[in-house]
């Protein structure tokens, strides 16, 4: 990686000398946390996030590591103090920890907050020391269930055994797991119970997220699969005592306390209770596609001011342009009515 060229342009900018502002979008709210899908490739193909017989970006169109740090080192010059990548799967990318190491310089400048990723934990127990090593200290992992038969078929090509050797490596290296269960009628809902005190039992917060409808997924539609999680949580408020907490990670979740176990229980709600108003996050793709938005289709081209010179100021004028169109929030529904997806773009491309 050419780290001398990139350390000596963020001096430049850390140091004030471009006089650049943080972030902040036309409704007020500062930008302090980016999400990159740093590859829409995956070794899962599970239900409800792509269909079996995806096509895949070609690799020309994809940001080089190299240019991945450079455009997340250019939110974290303007005030991004938390990245999470993720994908697609993040560690499926080769060479994906050359990246994380790279970043990690932002962390011991105390410019980051933290550096995380979300995974399907298909590839953990390979690269759990690693993470760990480069600063990674929380990560969220996405499990919808504890039975290997219902792993496969929701994941289609996944092993259960697998991901949990991956959480097992995870915790032995030290990593604060969070584990990520998207609720979806007639699969998992009878599982809750169980899944709860699975993932507190290992001293993990367990997040439920209602199934948001992006991209087309083939057989059946997204009515199938939502499950409203006010619903759920009133089931699961028969069985557990449920305290409402302050607790937040600077993601979506709100979050109960379980007395039962003790541990956090965390609920996204993107279709019952919308949560744009405290929205902090933008997304980029791999890339280099700005969505101001999970839920809107507009967008903003960032490899093209990147690849356009070596210093910053192109890229910078183009993020400064697009935060300024960030939208006030999205505008999902499902119902009879609404059985389309919402946007074409899968949940792989944005990386969720
Ligand atoms: N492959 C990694 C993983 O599965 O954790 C990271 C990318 S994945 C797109 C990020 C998260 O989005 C996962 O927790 C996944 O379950 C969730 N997800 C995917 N499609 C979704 C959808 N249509 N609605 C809600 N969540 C979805
Ligand atoms: Fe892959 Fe994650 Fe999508 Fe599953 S949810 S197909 S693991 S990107």
């Amino acid at each position: 990686m050419a780290m001398d060229r990139v350390d000596t342009l963020e001096l430049d900018d850390f140091a004030g000398v471009s006089g650049r502002a943080e972030l902040v979008d036309p409704f007020g709210r500062a930008i302090s946390y980016l999400r990159v899908s740093v590859t829409d490739r995956c070794d899962f193909r599970c239900a409800y996030c792509m269909a079996e017989n995806m096509s895949f970006l070609p690799k020309a169109e994809i940001l080089s590591l190299e240019e991945l740090d450079r455009l997340c080192s250019a939110f974290v010059a303007r005030g991004v103090r938390k990245l999470r990548l993720t994908g697609g799967e993040p560690l499926v990318r080769r060479e994906i920890m050359t990246l994380f190491g790279s970043l990690s310089r932002h962390l011991r400048s105390g410019h980051l907050d933290e550096l995380t990723l979300t995974t399907n934990g298909s590839q953990l127990a390979k690269y759990a020391a690693d993470l760990k090593a480069a600063g990674v200290k929380r990560i969220n992992v996405s499990l919808d269930t504890l039975d290997p038969d219902k792993f496969r078929a929701i994941t289609r090509w996944g092993s259960l055994d697998r991901v949990l050797e991956g959480i097992d490596a995870a915790q032995a290296a030290g990593l604060k797991v969070k584990i990520n269960t998207v609720a979806l009628r007639g699969f998992n809902e009878d599982e809750f119970p169980s899944l709860v005190e699975w993932a507190h039992g290992r001293g993990m917060d367990l997040t439920l997220i209602e199934v948001m409808p992006l991209g087309e997924i083939g057989e059946g539609g997204r009515l199938d699969q939502y499950l409203p999680l006010s619903m759920v949580r009133a089931w699961l408020a028969e069985r557990f005592s449920l305290s409402d907490i302050d607790y937040r990670t600077g993601g979506p979740a709100r979050y109960v306390r379980v007395a039962e176990t003790g541990g956090r229980l965390g609920f996204i709600t993107p279709l019952t209770h919308n949560f744009c108003e405290s929205c902090n996050r933008v997304r980029v793709t791999c890339t280099g596609t700005l969505y101001m938005c999970l839920g809107q289709a507009d967008s903003a081209d960032l490899r093209k001011p990147l690849r356009a010179s070596e210093g910053n100021d192109l890229l910078y004028a183009a993020i400064d342009e697009a935060i300024g169109r960030k939208p006030k929030g999205h505008d999902f529904i499902i119902d009879r009515r609404h059985q389309r997806p919402a946007l074409s773009r899968h949940m792989s491309v944005t990386g969720g």
